[in-house]
């Protein structure tokens, strides 16, 4: 689904990225591990397009987006959930879901309907603002538009961060179905060693921008993945 070759980017003149290859299939939930600093963020807005690539390429289910800005991008099948979720806290959560519509607000209605299948805790605030819903509500509220935009490709920038545990487990719970439903394919970054061990086929472990190791999270407990990165929490 995704494929980038010897990514590079950064900001301006400062290089963060120094070549990152990595294929991400559909089905496939890739996680992203690093000490603060690593690049992790760097990476998520590299791939959506929000940082120029400086070299490599980025290709989507076999079209070159490398050159791509983020809606070309969005337009194309990946969607983005950045840190701190960025709903629109003055307009209700409908209103924030129809804002995700916008590839095709003609059907949008019916485009809400089937994600809120998989929300029903969304279903009971929809006449709410953004803003009044508790930090795990906005985290799956963010989740939520970002589906309304039909992706074959999610990034999620630590969606654990700030949230109550039975909301991680909502997010789990779901993302599972959506992957066995609509085949998505997810990359995301997170601390949150436990969650990443409960979603991923997959763990990238990734040092001052260049992936320096692969976790099987069958073949390795959580407990030994947190040994292994001492700054971490299991
Ligand atoms: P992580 O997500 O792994 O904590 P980031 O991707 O946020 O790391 O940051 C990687 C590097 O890029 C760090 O050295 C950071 O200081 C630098 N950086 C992050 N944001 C900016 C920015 N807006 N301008 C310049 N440098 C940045």
């Amino acid at each position: 689904m995704l494929e980038t070759r010897d990514l590079r980017g950064g900001y301006g003149r400062v290089p963060v990225l120094h070549g990152i290859t990595l294929e991400a299939g559909a089905r496939e939930i890739t996680g992203i591990l690093g000490r603060n600093g690593m690049g992790k963020t760097t990476l998520l807005k590299a791939l959506m397009g929000e940082l120029p690539a400086t070299g490599g390429t980025l290709a989507l289910a076999g079209q070159d987006l490398t050159r791509a800005r983020p809606h070309e991008r969005a337009r194309a099948g990946i969607g983005y959930v950045p840190q701190g979720r960025q709903i629109f806290p003055f307009l209700t959560v409908a209103q924030n879901l129809r804002m995700g519509c916008a590839k095709n607000f003609a059907t949008a209605e019916a485009t809400i309907a089937r994600v809120l299948q998989h929300f029903p805790r969304l279903q009971r605030l929809l006449e709410q603002p953004g803003g009044s819903l508790s930090g795990g509500e906005q985290q799956l509220l963010a989740l939520a538009r970002c589906l309304c935009g039909d992706p074959k490709l999610i990034l999620l920038d630590e969606p654990t961060e700030g949230i109550q545990p039975s909301i991680c487990d909502e997010i789990v719970e779901t993302l599972l179905q959506l992957r066995e439903r609509d085949g998505l394919a997810v990359v995301l970054v997170e601390q949150d060693i436990e969650f990443l061990c409960a979603l991923c086929d997959r763990i990238l472990v990734i040092d001052k921008g260049v992936f320096t190791g692969a976790i099987d999270p069958r073949q390795t407990s959580s407990e030994e993945i947190a040994r292994q990165f001492t700054d971490f929490h299991a």
